[in-house]
């Protein structure tokens, strides 16, 4: 075979150049040999092919090459674009040349495996047409994210990933070893967002957080990306406007560049494209319970966080995310504060994505009250000395802010239909898991 240009799949298909010489490469992805033909579907990162290889099309080794190679053998291979009904995309490749790179081993992964064999193989089942689907829709929605906020003027902004402070409750830690001391693994990017927003004003990031997460939930990583934001000069309302545009704007995004890929997961474009055109409402927690109470005829008590339950039960009355505001106050973190106008509860809200997909945002205006803060610390067992450097930022010029976090994989999830959060993400960590 001389070296010619390789194309990509989708461009061969796209294009439809009949009777023309194409060269590919790529992984075999199926295979069958009868006799005197071999009949094989090769893929590469834009899709997959059919390829018909027919002895005596070909020199004699190269189709006995053709014959003996298994799945998931790298292959480089030269044919003549045909039209057929029955192949995947309408088209196949009349094979003229074919080289093996690497004859595959027999692959492990065989149909109906369970969930657990899949993570134990996660290095080789990424490569599945669903993980590589989930993979390209994930890296639209990073991209998304990056593009929506830097249109918008926001820098982005690193906080460390080693930090002393907590900043979503203690119980959640991962204690790391340092030197002759500790420290932790970032839950959160906030406490030091805090202090850029002096400099920067608005700042966002995206980047891997850690919470030791003990209850075993299908939304729960250990590790997982979080995208935030934080900005001056913006109240609880402003806030929930610019989540409410991002959400939009990256199912939008999905919407725009993904259509295989969402085809490929059987989910609906149309429905996630109508999602986007809507406006999301934004009701309080107590509208919330009340709903519950009323409409669903549960008994949830006031006070209590929503949980799984409530929240699906809650978006059985909406087709869209819900904004929920005003939480208790006393179930939030330290750094919320209380809502002038009703100050048993906090200036903070969650916004919840529709079909059981349950928190996707949590977000809330920042206290500005050192005092109110320090006992609120003090009430959970923390040491206030550790946050003196965060007190300090209500010293020098402080300013009314808010920010929010987005969970990557719980939206990535819920845009790809995805069952359990693991498969939203490469290598998930969880409780139980953490190799490959
Ligand atoms: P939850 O109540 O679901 O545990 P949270 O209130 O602890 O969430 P926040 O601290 O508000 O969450 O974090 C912001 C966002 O990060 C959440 O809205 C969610 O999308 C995501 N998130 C939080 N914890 C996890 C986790 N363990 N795994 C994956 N995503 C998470
Ligand atoms: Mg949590």
């Amino acid at each position: 075979m001389k070296p010619i240009k390789f194309e990509k799949i989708r461009d061969i298909l796209d294009i439809k150049n009949i009777d023309k010489t194409f060269c590919i490469r790529g992984w075999v992805y199926r295979t069958r040999s009868s006799g005197s033909i071999v009949f094989s579907v090769i893929r590469d990162s834009t899709g997959i092919l059919q390829v018909t290889i027919k002895k005596g099309n070909l020199p004699e080794d190269e189709f006995s090459s053709a014959q003996k190679t298994l799945i998931e053998s790298s292959v480089e291979i030269e044919g003549i674009l045909k039209e057929d009904k029955r192949a995947p995309g309408g088209y196949e490749l009349k094979v003229t040349g074919y080289k093996v790179i690497n004859y595959a081993e027999p692959f492990p992964i065989v149909k109906d495996q369970s969930p657990e064999f899949l993570l134990d193989q996660r290095h080789l089942w990424i490569r599945s047409q669903r993980l590589t689907a989930i993979l390209k829709i994930r890296s639209t929605i990073v991209g998304a994210i990056h593009k929506f906020f830097r249109e918008r003027g926001y820098y982005e902004f690193d906080a460390p990933i080693l930090q002393p402070n907590q900043c979503e409750g203690g119980s959640t830690l991962f204690e790391v070893k340092y030197y002759d001391s500790k420290t932790f693994l970032s839950q959160s990017w906030q406490l030091y967002a805090e202090a850029a927003i002096f400099a920067l004003e608005k700042v966002y990031n995206m980047g891997p957080t850690f919470r030791a997460e003990r209850s075993k939930t299908s939304r729960h990583l250990s590790e997982f990306w979080m995208a935030e934001m934080e900005a001056a000069w913006i109240d609880l309302e402003g806030l929930t406007e610019i989540a409410k545009e991002e959400v939009r704007y990256i199912l939008n995004s999905v919407s725009k560049e993904n259509t295989s890929e969402l085809e490929i997961l059987g989910r609906d474009r149309e429905k996630l494209k109508s999602i986007a055109d809507k406006d999301f409402p934004t009701i309080t927690y107590t509208k919330a319970i009340e709903i519950l109470n009323k409409k669903e005829n549960l008994n949830v008590e006031w006070g209590k966080d929503l949980r799984t339950i409530e929240e699906n039960a809650l978006m059985q009355h909406f087709d869209t995310p819900v904004i929920v505001t005003n939480y208790p106050l006393e179930i939030m973190a330290f750094y919320k504060p209380p809502d002038p106008k009703d100050p048993k509860t906090a200036l903070c809200f969650d916004m919840i994505a529709t079909e059981g997909y349950g928190e996707i945002i949590g977000g809330s205006q920042r206290s500005l009250d050192v005092q109110y803060m320090k006992k609120r610390l003090l009430d959970s067992g923390e040491n206030v000395e550790n946050y003196q450097w965060y007190f300090d930022l209500r010293k020098y010029g402080s300013v009314p802010h808010s920010g929010y976090g987005l969970g990557v994989e719980r939206v990535v999830s819920w845009i790809c239909g995805i069952d359990n959060i693991k498969d939203s993400i490469p290598f998930p960590r969880t409780m139980l898991r953490f190799k490959p």
